[in-house]
């Protein structure tokens, strides 16, 4: 076990002790950031199995304005996403394991990226070349924890990418288990006359022929007991105003599990999809928000606050391990209360 993850009774009265400004300059995954949150902010957990207010677990707005090119990097936000850095604890559920995670770079996939590593499975991450210094991180804590880590740079929307990447990981890892299809694009965009067939389409490549592409790839290789996860959104249930295109395509993303769920019972194979509410990733300061609603993000929740990656991660091992064997063509969310499903 990382001796990061301390959880020792000692350290958890120690932190428990703390001021919420004197944690917060302790706690290891604050501690990352380049200059430090707003005073108020509250700390994660040292031990974040310990009961707790979940109102009160992580950074709740006024969030600063942050923007950032596209597609983002978790390193230069503010405060640092918590992505399980230090905070997950894994169980050896998913021992001898080999996962692919698209977009494994940061956000959701970063967090299930370190969770599947913790959990004793060896991940292969693929990210945009831009991204290699989030990547970088990844795969020091998955190597960190004994496991095999694999770096996978490259586009997505070009399908020979998507072909390639998966055959490395498989060659790489020496097999395949487990398909998390959790890179996406989104960028907001107010009125339908100013989203650009170029942008559209762009969303849709990312977001839907990608997980096709790669799904396809992967699929000679999976084995009974394989399980395929795809990440889409309460945007498919409660498409935001200004997300047009991509609510479409998580829309696409349910429909991809329920479908291919039918498709692949035969095989043994299970695929779920997961519905994120709002998290505090680097694709929301990066265009997936205008700034002036990154400053409010996740405050309309009932509880009143973005989610951490972290806080999602146990659904994808849950969904990834042997444990979930009859749920298959589901979706599940954490959405902080509101959205579907
Ligand atoms: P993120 O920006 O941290 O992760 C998205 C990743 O997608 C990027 O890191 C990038 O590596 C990858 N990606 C994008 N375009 C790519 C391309 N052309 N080629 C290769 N990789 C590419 O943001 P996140 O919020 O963690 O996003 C992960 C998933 O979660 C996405 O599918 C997103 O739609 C979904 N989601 C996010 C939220 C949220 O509030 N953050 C809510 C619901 C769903
Ligand atoms: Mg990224």
């Amino acid at each position: 076990m990382d001796s990061q993850n301390d959880d020792t009774p000692s350290r958890r009265r120690l932190m428990g002790g703390m001021t919420a400004a004197a944690a917060l300059a302790a706690a290891p995954a604050m501690a990352q950031q380049a200059s430090p949150a707003p005073a108020a902010q509250p700390a994660p957990l040292a031990a974040p199995r310990d009961p707790r207010d979940p109102r009160e677990q992580y950074p709740r707005p006024p969030f600063e304005r942050q923007p950032q090119e596209w597609p983002g990097l978790a390193g230069r936000m503010n405060p640092r996403p918590d992505h399980g850095e230090t905070s997950y604890r894994g169980s050896g559920r998913l021992a001898g394991r080999k996962a692919l995670v698209t977009g494994g770079d940061s956000g959701i996939g970063r967090a299930a990226a370190i969770a599947y590593a913790r959990e004793g499975a060896d991940v292969a991450i693929g990210y945009l070349p831009q991204e290699q210094a989030d990547a970088d991180e990844v795969l020091e804590l998955i190597r960190k924890e004994g496991r095999k880590a694999v770096a996978l740079p490259g586009d997505i929307r070009d399908e020979a990418f998507c072909h390639q990447m998966v055959e490395t990981a498989v060659r790489e890892l020496g097999g395949l288990d487990i398909l998390v299809n959790n890179a996406g694009r989104q960028q907001t965009v107010a009125s339908l006359a100013d989203l650009t067939t170029e942008n559209f389409d762009w969303t849709f490549k990312t977001n839907v022929y990608a997980p096709f592409w790669i799904t396809k790839a992967a699929l000679p290789h999976l084995r009974p007991g394989a399980s395929i996860i795809i990440t889409a959104s309460v945007q498919a249930y409660e498409p935001s105003a200004a997300l047009f295109d991509y609510a479409q395509t998580k829309a696409c993303n349910v429909a991809f599990a329920k479908s291919l769920s039918k498709q692949l019972a035969e095989k043994g194979i299970r695929v779920n999809a997961v519905a994120p509410g709002p998290y505090w990733t680097a694709l929301q300061p990066s265009g997936g928000q205008t700034q002036e609603m990154l400053t409010k993000f996740g405050g309309d929740t009932p509880m009143g606050r973005p989610g951490q990656p972290v806080e999602i991660a146990p659904i994808y091992v849950l969904l990834a391990s042997q444990e979930s064997s009859f749920t298959t063509g589901q979706v599940l969310g954490a959405s902080g209360g509101s959205g579907f499903p």
